[in-house]
């Protein structure tokens, strides 16, 4: 009888720097549960497009029986990243970590064409940094207030451009003046607790009306706010991107920031940074001289909602009369689980008429940089959602992310849509004001 010799196990495609776990791998049982909810398998009904499909993709990589080549990447590119799969898993599989490993190892292999590494390059250099976006605000404003933008979207002349640099075009907000922050903002009566605020870069210089609104329901809350000037960009955008050698250059000077300040908190009131914030940990676990102060960093962070939400509120709320329909950031609801919160928030409000969103799990095509770097599926998601807000007819959209308030108005707008897109934080702080719906309506 012929003797078989087993088969030697192939290499991985992975290398061995944090390569895709293999016991998250080996925990899907592949039931199929996460599939209605992600946003890719829904528009395009393709197995590989699902979670289950991505899974298998890695487990097939990991066994070294698939090549890290373009076509795979295709499939983890089209990925948002929204978590809504972990929501949905019976199984507990953690799709994040293994989404994130994975595009690490993609970002060191040479599979991304010159261009496309190009254009990452700028978006990365851009919107990681305030200082840039600052350089730009003076062309973007000129551009908005001189008539141009409004001739060149009637012309419709912006379709000749390329897609992803209309999708940048679309996404950009209507600028205001900057508001500057203090670096120390008393608490209103009795303090309560010291707390950190992250400025975030797009928050901060394109929608500065967001960083105002949380400093004002802070410190009428009681909280003392401290806004450390040394603070950078977080690194969310790279650790999603898998550009984690950036991300963890990031990551330290954050720390080092906040650690400076001395707060019992850390707040952010962007849902992309926020899940980045409380994974400094596992970011930073190599790190003999940060991982422990990466733990108690994250440790303390909180979403803005959160922090309000656990406490008695303390400042009156006055009556504010609109329909609201909240949209939950994929980020703060399947990433950090934070769901009722802002909808408690929202339903102190007297006068508000809170109404959800159906298909809530599903991402509005934002994340992160997604809607720049695949602009048809973004649109495609984008368009679905604004048609279900519109079916509500509601006066405001609430949400807790910039880069979905961005997209959002967005969508609305390509619609036709007249339904105002704002921060769930602007609204409280109408409330406490005793603004009116049409205060939030100006532009
Ligand atoms: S993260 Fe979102 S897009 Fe990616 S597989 Fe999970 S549900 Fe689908
Ligand atoms: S729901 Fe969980 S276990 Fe089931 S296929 Fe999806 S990831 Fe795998």
């Amino acid at each position: 009888m012929a003797e078989h010799s087993a088969t030697p196990a192939r290499p991985s495609a992975f290398d061995a720097h944090h390569p895709p776990s293999q016991k998250i791998i080996d925990t899907c049982v592949h039931c199929g549960f996460c599939l209605p909810v992600c946003p890719t398998y829904v528009l395009w009904n393709e197995e590989m497009d699902s979670p289950r499909g991505r899974i298998y993709l890695i487990k097939m990589a990991s066994e070294g029986k698939a090549a890290i080549n373009p076509q795979w990447v295709g499939h983890f590119d089209t990925c948002l990243g929204c978590m809504a799969c972990m929501t949905a898993c019976p199984s507990g599989v953690d799709y994040g970590k293994l989404i994130e490993a994975t595009r690490a190892q993609i970002e060191r292999k040479p599979v991304r064409s010159f261009v496309d590494k190009l254009y990452r390059r700028f978006i990365f250099a851009t919107f990681t940094n305030p200082a840039r976006l600052r350089t730009l605000r003076w062309p973007l404003i000129a551009y908005q207030r001189s008539g141009l933008q409004t001739l060149l979207r009637r012309s419709g002349v912006l379709k000749l451009l390329p897609k992803r640099v209309q999708a940048m075009e679309s996404l950009l907000p209507k600028l205001r003046h900057r508001e500057l922050i203090p670096e120390i903002t008393s608490a209103r009566g009795v303090r309560r607790r010291r707390v950190g605020l992250l400025l975030g870069c797009v928050q901060r210089e394109m929608l500065p009306q967001m960083n105002s609104a949380t400093v004002r329901v802070l410190a009428a809350e009681g909280f003392e706010v401290v806004a450390p000037a040394a603070q950078p960009c977080c690194g969310a955008l790279f650790v999603h991107a898998g550009e984690e050698a950036d991300a963890i250059v990031l990551a330290k000077r954050t720390i080092d920031a906040f650690e400076q300040a001395e707060v019992d908190t850390i707040v952010t009131n962007a849902a992309g940074c926020g899940s980045n914030l409380k994974e400094y940990g596992h970011l930073l676990r190599d790190n003999p001289e940060y991982a422990a102060r990466a733990r108690a960093f994250s440790a303390k962070c909180k979403d803005v909602s959160e922090l309000l939400a656990e406490l008695e509120p303390q400042a009156r709320r006055q009556p504010f009369r609109a329909r609201v329909a909240y949209q939950d950031a994929c980020h703060l609801q399947h990433a950090q689980g934070v769901r009722a919160q802002p909808r408690s928030l929202l339903a102190q409000i007297p006068g508000l008429e809170l109404v959800e969103i159906p298909e809530a799990a599903i991402c509005c095509g934002s994340a992160g940089i997604y809607n720049l770097v695949q602009p048809d599926a973004a649109n495609a998601l984008g368009e679905r959602k604004a048609g279900l807000i519109e079916e509500l007819q509601p006066d405001f959209v609430a949400t807790g992310n910039p880069g979905c308030l961005m997209q959002l108005k967005s969508a609305l707008a390509k619609a036709g849509s007249v339904t105002r897109v704002v921060h769930t934080i602007e609204i409280l702080d109408a409330s406490l004001r005793g603004e009116t719906p049409e205060f939030l309506r100006r532009d």
